[in-house]
């Protein structure tokens, strides 16, 4: 299991859950963040972290539109980004890459806050 961010980290990106992840599986695009599915130890410390109230659970994506953000944060690393021929994949820690400096496209056609 892993925990998910959705549509309240776009264009907030304070960096607050990133700090506090142990295992350090969370990487910056260039709006909003994502949760490394693999690498997410399922600890629950970012949810407590975050001023926006963005993370939850994946075990409580019960919406449509939770399910999105669900399957939209895994594709962050299981397909190519815009602009890149292979997928991210698990590269073992988000300090190290980020910004990775761009999105999904499902987040970045997302309207501006
Ligand atoms: S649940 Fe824990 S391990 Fe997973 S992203 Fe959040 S802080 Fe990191
Ligand atoms: S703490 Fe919340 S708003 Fe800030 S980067 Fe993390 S998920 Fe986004």
């Amino acid at each position: 299991m892993t925990y998910v961010i959705g549509k309240e980290c776009i264009d907030a990106l304070d960096r607050s859950c990133i700090d506090v992840c142990p295992v350090d599986c969370i990487y910056e695009g260039a709006r909003k963040s994502y949760i490394n599915p693999v690498e997410c130890i399922d600890c629950g410390a970012c949810e407590l972290a975050c001023p926006e109230v963005a993370i939850f659970p994946a075990r409580k994506a019960r919406t449509d539109e939770q399910r999105k953000f669900l399957a939209d944060n895994a594709s962050f690393f299981s397909l190519p980004l815009p602009g890149k021929t292979e997928p991210l994949g698990s590269p073992g820690g988000g300090e190290r890459i980020s910004p990775v400096g761009t999105d999904t496209p499902f987040i970045g056609g997302w309207p501006k806050r």
